[in-house]
């Protein structure tokens, strides 16, 4: 018995360490990461889909001032949102929402189409 502790002692302090020394070491996401949403705007219809099948109420849209909004510490990344988007505007990207000191929301303005 007390080989086999002296065995694993030995191991573990001669193997490399199970955590990574972040932010130092920065995280390799993989592609099924889910990460956040992102929307690209120029896309975007405005037409408050993924606010109705969010089933955290983490998103809003304003049509009068263009602009899509979400929040982040609300949202569970179901990704339903992505899949009903009919303009395939909205994507999961791997990265973590960045830490903040406060609770805040993210809002992405639609541009002026040049011909309105
Ligand atoms: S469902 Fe897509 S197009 Fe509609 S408001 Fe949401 S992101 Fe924009
Ligand atoms: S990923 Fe899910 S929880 Fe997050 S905004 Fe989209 S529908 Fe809502």
């Amino acid at each position: 018995m007390g080989f086999q502790i002296t065995g694993m002692a030995l191991k573990n302090l001669l193997s490399r360490p199970a955590t990574k020394l972040y932010p130092v070491e920065p995280q390799v996401y993989t592609t099924q990461t889910r990460g956040h949403v992102d929307n690209n705007m120029d896309a975007c219809i405005l037409c408050s889909i993924c606010v109705r099948k969010c089933p955290a109420t983490a998103l809003a849209v304003d049509k009068e001032a263009r602009t899509w909004t979400i929040n982040p510490f609300s949202c569970v990344q179901c990704m339903a949102c992505v899949r009903a988007c009919p303009r395939d505007s909205l994507s999961m990207l791997p990265e973590y929402t960045a830490v903040a000191q406060s609770m805040s929301t993210r809002t992405l303005v639609k541009p002026e189409d040049e011909d309105e």
